[in-house]
């Protein structure tokens, strides 16, 4: 069954005549929808939105750095005003309403729609078709559809061809983790842990260290993070850590080649 969000994506993707949704303007599609953006100084949180009587204010936070990021946001807050709009409301978005790990809730059903908004299903499998996982393909993804590194890699778990994991913490604790359909890797429990101590995300924790684009690809083992059975024997995975300073989180992306 097709979910209500992902519904209302497609509708408005068809009534507005998109083909490319990399050319979307943000900002003239929640005009026509009767809202209105600005973009502000926010702290603590990336967009902001209040609505009332069926019109809607949205403030967007001008310190985000990228482009594709402000994008999300304003996608996620569009979901808002098309899935939401019955009653008076007013939402706040940081990392931990536009990460793609919230269930059941009015922010997963924003970022659904705002996911298939920017990256439709049939689009995103025709791009994965036959492609290996690698920090290089999210870099060529997120530039087919402008999007974000970290929305891209949320839908590489859902639709792409190649199997991986991620791992979300912030200040050095796992918040969360999520896995593709065909990764079958026994994960222990590290809810409110401390990231292992020989991952990436460690490196920046301990250390600070950020790889640059051409080292993103760091070997580990598979013992890093996930649990190995009794009798085999550990072997070599890899790590790709997307770090936000400002939120001081790391999602870490484990995968074999
Ligand atoms: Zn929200």
């Amino acid at each position: 069954m097709i979910s209500k969000p992902v519904l209302k994506a497609r509708e408005v993707l068809d009534y507005c005549g998109i083909e490319d949704p990399a050319t979307i303007s943000l900002p003239d599609l929640i005009i026509y929808h009767n809202g209105v953006v600005n973009e502000i100084p926010l702290n603590n949180c990336d967009g902001r939105m209040v609505m009332k009587n069926g019109k809607s204010i949205v403030s967007l936070n001008s310190n985000i750095e990228f482009p594709q990021k402000k994008r999300f946001v304003l996608a996620h807050e569009l979901g808002h005003i098309l899935l939401h709009s019955n009653k008076e409301a007013t939402f706040s978005d940081d990392y931990s309403t536009l990460e793609a790990y919230k269930h059941g809730s009015q922010e997963k059903e924003a970022n659904d729609f705002a996911t298939e908004l920017l990256m439709p299903e049939v689009l995103f499998k025709n791009a994965c078709f036959k492609q290996k996982f690698s920090p290089d393909l999210i870099r060529l993804l997120a530039d087919k559809f402008n999007t974000s590194i970290t929305s891209t890699i949320y839908r590489f778990i859902d639709f792409g061809n190649h199997p991986i994991c991620i791992f979300f913490s912030k200040d050095g604790k796992v918040e969360y983790h999520r896995k593709s359909a065909q990764a079958y890797y026994k994960i222990p429990d590290r809810n409110k842990l401390n990231v292992p101590t020989d991952s990436v995300a460690n490196e920046y924790y301990s250390q600070n260290r950020i790889y640059k684009k051409e080292d993103s690809a760091q070997q580990i083992y598979k013992s890093t993070w996930f649990e190995l059975g009794d009798y085999e024997a550990d072997r070599p995975m890899f790590e790709f850590c997307v770090i936000t300073p400002r939120y001081n989180t790391v999602l870490s992306v484990i995968w074999e080649k």
